[in-house]
């Protein structure tokens, strides 16, 4: 679960983190009683996503009216796919300079990873790729945790950046954040920036906070003992009609999975994929090659042909699409045949005229292949139809490629 900036410097102020102090506004009737009419403010969006300071939904105001202008622009209203619930009046923070601090669970080293650099602020994602040097990263031993070496590491990294008294300020930051993801059970903690502020105190001044969701139970005990609790997530996108048509398609039907997993999507290249890592590498790869996705989803599991035929129907309910790829890793017991066959009822029936790339293997594949291929005459459907022999990556290739030309002809033809 991910805390919104002020949630998380709540969960600071718990963990002895130096946070800037904010005035949440839920209503522009707020403005005159809570903020003072003296007083410098940064006004901050409350969501979920971050980069909202690239994308307006961060800003300096020095008058009332200017706090609710902002309010106003924004309370509401969608900022991303969120709609903001709350404003954030933070009292300016005069900065000396940007830091970055975090803490992050690395699933491939399998450990935390301790996060710095000197260069914080909205254009770390830069800094990653550009000058990678600019940016310390410390995995640590889970069981040994924050020891000294860590630590030593962090100041030499640090000393010739800071004066003596920050470099030590921010060893004792780094201890606090460290402690807090332990204690908490944190996936993720993110200060960006932790400021360096006029007086050399530092401050955080943005919070990222993810907790793990399978330690629900500690945390949340952790939580309720210091009368602290993060309610439900608002502000999220309310589900689309295609969203909760799918979600329903398990729902009465234990067999397999289909639709459990499924995301509209604003592009125009349809997704039925299989398996969740393969899945997400499949949507990774066309959205790399620059191809945009109508949709993501997943079955698996070996659901039955009606199953897959509920879920093929809703991937398919969507105009302007230009192209369709069925795809997954070589199945272990999901019937290829029974699955296609539920695909296929749909496909005979809307009758697609853009090209469908199928990349299947397992069980039953030869007859899968032998029915796909025979209906792809008698409908005049444009199915390229594949196994093990191309990787799936090759797979997401020619669907974008495919697609590419469909709506070149598409154009041309006025169509
Ligand atoms: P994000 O873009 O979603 O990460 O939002 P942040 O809370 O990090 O704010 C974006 C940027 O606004 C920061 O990197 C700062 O440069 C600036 N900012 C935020 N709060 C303050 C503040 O109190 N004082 C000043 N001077 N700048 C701030
Ligand atoms: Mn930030």
């Amino acid at each position: 679960m991910k805390l919104k900036e002020f949630e998380g410097k709540k969960l600071f102020s718990l963990c002895g983190i130096n946070a800037s102090s904010g005035i949440l506004v839920k209503s522009v009737e707020e403005i005159d009683s809570k903020l003072a009419s003296e007083k410098v403010y940064v006004a901050k969006v409350q969501t979920l996503q971050g980069g909202r300071g690239k994308k307006g939904g961060v800003e300096v105001v020095n008058l009332l009216e200017k706090a609710k202008d902002f309010v106003q622009k924004w309370l509401g209203k969608e900022f991303g796919s969120e709609i903001v619930n709350e404003i954030l009046f933070d009292e300016k923070v005069e900065i000396e300079k940007e830091l970055y601090l975090g803490v992050l669970f690395d699933r491939s080293l399998n450990c935390p990873v301790l996060i710095v650099s000197l260069s914080g602020g909205v254009e770390i994602e830069e800094l990653e790729s550009d000058r990678p040097e600019a940016i310390l990263k410390v995995p640590i031993n889970y069981v040994e945790g924050l020891g000294d070496l860590v630590v030593a590491k962090v100041k030499e990294f640090v000393k010739d950046g800071l004066s003596e008294s920050v470099v030590d300020e921010l060893l004792e930051v780094v201890r606090k954040v460290y402690d807090c993801f332990v204690k908490y059970d944190l996936r993720m903690v993110e200060i960006n920036p932790l400021v360096v502020d006029a007086s050399g105190s530092l401050v955080a001044v943005d919070a990222v906070c993810v907790f793990d969701d399978d330690a629900r139970f500690r945390w949340e005990k952790k939580l309720a003992e210091e009368g602290v609790e993060f309610g439900e997530r608002t502000g999220l996108r309310e589900a689309s009609e295609r969203e909760k048509r799918a979600a329903l398609i398990d729902k009465d039907d234990y067999r397999g999975v289909a639709g459990k997993t499924f995301l509209d999507l604003p592009g125009d290249i349809a997704l039925l994929t299989s398996g969740g890592g393969a899945s997400m590498t499949i949507a990774d790869t066309i959205i790399g090659l620059g191809g945009e996705l109508a949709n993501f989803t997943e079955y698996s599991g070996n659901p039955p042909r009606e199953k897959v035929e509920k879920l093929t129907r809703i991937v398919l309910d969507r105009s302007g699409l230009s192209g369709l790829l069925i795809a997954g890793v070589v199945a272990n017991f999901t019937d290829i045949k029974e699955t296609l066959s539920g695909v296929l009822d749909v496909l005979v029936e809307v009758k697609p005229k853009f090209p469908i790339v199928i990349r299947r293997a397992g069980p039953n594949d030869v007859l899968a292949k032998e029915m796909m291929l025979l209906a792809a005459r008698e409908n005049g459907l444009d199915i390229h139809y594949y196994g093990e022999e191309i990787s799936l990556s090759e797979a997401a290739v020619k669907i974008v490629e495919l697609s590419k030309v469909y709506k070149a002809k598409r154009l041309e033809s006025g169509d």
